[in-house]
Parts: C-alpha cells; sequence; structure tokens
C-alpha cells in the first residue's frame, strides 16, 4: 500500500490546500494530512479546530485521514509507512524553502520522497495568512475558502477584531 503524508499548519485550510489534497489522493492508496504543530506561529485556530476543518472539507474523500503531530516529519512518515511527503508549491514563494527542506527530510530518512504539486493557478498567490489578513480589512474570502468552514473563520476573525478594539 503506498501511503503519502502532507504536512501543513492549515490554519485554516483553503481551497488551494483542498486542491493539493484532492489531487494527491488520486495518486496514493491513502494520503494523510497532517496539522504539523510549530511553536514559532500563533494560530488563528488550535490544533483540533484545525483538524475538525480538515475532516468536514475532506469527507468526500475515503482515502484520506487527518492528523496531527508535533515532532520531526521525517520521524512520522517512518512511523506511519508513509513513501513521500506531498508539497503543494505555489509562485515564487515556495521554491526555495521546500528545496532545502526536501533534501533534509532525504538525508533523515533516504527511503523518503517529496513530491511537489504545483498549484493550481486561481490559488497561485493563496496562502492561509493572506486570507487572513484579507478577511480582517473586510474582504470577502468566500472564493477562497471552503464553503463548509466559512461562517467559523469569520465570526473567529469579526471576535479577533472587537478583542483588539477592547484592548486600544
Ligand atoms: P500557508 O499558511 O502558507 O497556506 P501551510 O503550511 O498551511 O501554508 O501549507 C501547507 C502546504 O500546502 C505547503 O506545502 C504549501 O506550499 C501548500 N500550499 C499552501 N497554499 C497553497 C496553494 N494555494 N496552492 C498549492 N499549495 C499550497
Amino acid at each position: 500500500m503506498r501511503i503519502a503524508v502532507y504536512p501543513g499548519s492549515f490554519d485554516p485550510v483553503t481551497n488551494g490546500h483542498l486542491n493539493i489534497i484532492e489531487r494527491a489522493a488520486k495518486l496514493f492508496d491513502r494520503l494523510i494530512v497532517c496539522v504539523m504543530v510549530n511553536a514559532e506561529k500563533r494560530a488563528l485556530f488550535s490544533l483540533e479546530e484545525r483538524e475538525a476543518f480538515l475532516h468536514s472539507v475532506c469527507a468526500h474523500l475515503p482515502n484520506v485521514e487527518i492528523d496531527s503531530f508535533g515532532g520531526l516529519l521525517a520521524a512520522y512518515a517512518k512511523e506511519h509507512g508513509c513513501c513521500t511527503i506531498i508539497k503543494g508549491l505555489r509562485a515564487g514563494s515556495d521554491f526555495e524553502k521546500e528545496f532545502q527542506m526536501a533534501m533534509i527530510n532525504r538525508k533523515l530518512n533516504p527511503e523518503l520522497e517529496s513530491l511537489f504539486l504545483t498549484a493550481e493557478h486561481q490559488y497561485m498567490y493563496l496562502s492561509s495568512s493572506a486570507v487572513k489578513e484579507l478577511a480582517s480589512y473586510g474582504a470577502d474570502v468566500s472564493e477562497l475558502l471552503p464553503p463548509q468552514i466559512l461562517q467559523q473563520f469569520q465570526q473567529r476573525i469579526r471576535n479577533n477584531s472587537d478583542n483588539k478594539e477592547n484592548e486600544k
């Protein structure tokens, strides 16, 4: 059985992420979408919330599982029998960083391949942080996020800006 892992922050999952998940799921018997704990990034959503979002937007994909992990990805892949790491590659920004990560992961686990799927053109400049920034200025982000999570996302953005107003 060929198992791949797709790691990321998914804070929150966007249509760009979902596009990569749907395409990668066709290539492997099982795909694990793994929310990676990153102590340096302050997340808008908790780990549990991000996992729950992924569960709801991947419900139509029977070979996709959701998990989370706080250690080294190469170790996770080995432990779960994954042969491949999936990464999405957007215009410009991702290449250097991802190339370096792929080299490190291969050194840590020579059996592990990194597979890069190029972003769909309409999502080429889409990131979770861009969606959060746009929404905080009141922009319509309904074409950028899966419909299942839109309401909860907008509510959190509203609560956040209310809290910031109260702190002033
Ligand atoms: P971000 O916060 O920048 O969206 P994540 O850590 O959640 O980043 O991204 C996880 C993975 O998904 C990375 O491999 C990233 O390159 C990829 N990715 C993120 N957004 C997109 C997109 N719009 N299209 C394709 N791949 C993407």
